[in-house]
C-alpha cells in the first residue's frame, strides 16, 4: 500500500532533517495526534522515502526503530511496515 501511494505520485517532506532533539520532538508532536490509519499524513510528515537518503545513504536498516525480522518501523508515532532500504527523517541510530 505504501509503494502504491508513491507510485501514484506521493511527495513527502524530507527536509528539514531534525538536527536537534527539539526539532525531532516537534515532528513527533505533529505525528502523535494523527489517527492510526492516517497513512498519507504520516508518510508526508515523516518525510518517508522508498530509498536511502543523503550522502551517508541513511536507511531503515541502520535505524534504531527498525525491526529487522518484522520489517517494521517501531517508532510509536509511525508504527508502519518498512523495508531495509527505505528511510524517513526520523531516522536515528
Ligand atoms: S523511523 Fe524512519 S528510518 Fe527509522 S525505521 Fe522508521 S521509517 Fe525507517
Amino acid at each position: 500500500m505504501i509503494e502504491d501511494m508513491f507510485a501514484d505520485g506521493l511527495v513527502t517532506q524530507v527536509e528539514p532533517f531534525p538536527e536537534t532533539d527539539r526539532e525531532f520532538s516537534r515532528l513527533l508532536d505533529v505525528l502523535r495526534p494523527l489517527d492510526a490509519d492516517a497513512l498519507r499524513e504520516k508518510l508526508v510528515v515523516s518525510g518517508w522515502l522508498l530509498e536511502p537518503y543523503g550522502p551517508d545513504q541513511m536507511r531503515c536498516q541502520e535505524c534504531m526503530y527498525f525491526l529487522v525480522h518484522k520489517r517494521w518501523c517501531d517508532l510509536p508515532e509511525l508504527n508502519l511496515p518498512a523495508k531495509a532500504d527505505w528511510w524517513c527523517r526520523l531516522w536515528r541510530i
